[in-house]
């Protein structure tokens, strides 16, 4: 495994490298769902590439951008048996002095997260162009977890015509149904147990419109008196939107995103499942 610190390092490296490439970005204090990923990535193509760069510009100013958790050597460990190049840029590396381009994606980032996070998705999008013009990736790969930056992510590729495959692996969860996050370390004993509601008012849905149920408000009325129960948690948003367009439905008709952000505390969490 080679840990690279520059893009100068990263071009170098390709140019002696044959092989396809399959890359992981991510913000790192890794966990079993991001390894998934570089599992994912090793296993269908020669070469595994991670970035670890907690981006600056996807973050809001009242945001957890300097609180972050970071654990670099932890992360290394855990990449060592998957992965066969690190990349983990200074922030000067990626945004020097006069940086002043961005890329942005319309109309689908102005819901859900983009709603709650302006400029969020306009962050996301500008740096993963800037990873995928470094690496160079035959495949990159992204997690369900976060539904709607894979939305976001498929849609700027398929826009610029990147010359990449953009794959979507499933959720990783914990034992109890609580979708792996590097944000769940925020959460006290007490919130963390009350945690997994997010994931059981999930299935309370998918299970209502198995048995028929197709009018959301009926759906979110059950949901939202479930999440309630847990006295630590507050309600964002849950939504249920067109898994291609991520417009808001209001009667069933599959494939349906049913997505939501719950905090607790001063901790957002998301999560989401398809019904297909
Ligand atoms: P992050 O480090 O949070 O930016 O995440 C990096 C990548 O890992 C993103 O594509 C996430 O969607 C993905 N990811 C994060 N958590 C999970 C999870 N529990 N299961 C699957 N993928 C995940």
């Amino acid at each position: 495994m080679q840990v690279i610190n520059t893009i100068a390092g990263i071009k170098e490296l390709k140019r002696n490298l044959k092989g396809t490439v399959g890359f992981v970005p991510t913000m790192g204090y890794l966990h079993a769902g991001h390894i998934a990923l570089v599992k994912q990535a090793k296993a269908e193509n020669d070469i595994s590439a991670v970035s670890i760069f907690v981006n600056p510009t996807q973050f809001g100013p009242k945001e957890d951008f300097k609180t972050y958790p970071r654990d670099i050597n932890r992360d290394l460990a855990m990449l060592e048996p998957y992965t066969d190049i690190v990349f983990i840029p200074a922030d000067k590396e990626m945004y020097p002095a006069g940086y002043n381009t961005w890329v942005e994606v319309n109309e689908i980032t102005d819901v859900l997260e983009g709603a709650v996070r302006p400029g969020h998705f306009k962050g996301v999008t500008t740096v993963v162009n800037k990873l995928f013009n470094i690496v160079q990736p035959d495949k990159a790969y992204f997690g369900q977890k976060d539904a709607q930056q894979a939305a976001v992510i498929k849609k700027m590729a398929r826009d610029l015509n990147m010359p990449l495959e953009v794959v979507v692996c499933p959720t990783i969860r914990e034992p109890d149904g609580l979708a792996m996050s590097s944000r769940n370390t925020y959460l006290t004993p007490e919130m963390r147990k009350g945690a997994p509601v997010l994931y059981q008012s999930l299935q309370k849905a998918k299970a209502m419109i198995e048995a028929g149920e197709k009018t959301v408000a009926d759906i979110r009325r059950e949901m939202t008196s479930m999440i309630i129960k847990e006295t630590l948690a507050t309600i964002e948003y849950i939504s249920f939107a067109d898994n291609e367009t991520l417009k808001e439905i209001h009667t069933i008709k599959p494939p349906v995103l049913i997505s939501m952000a719950v905090k607790f505390g001063k901790t957002r969490l998301i999560d989401n499942i398809v019904i297909k």
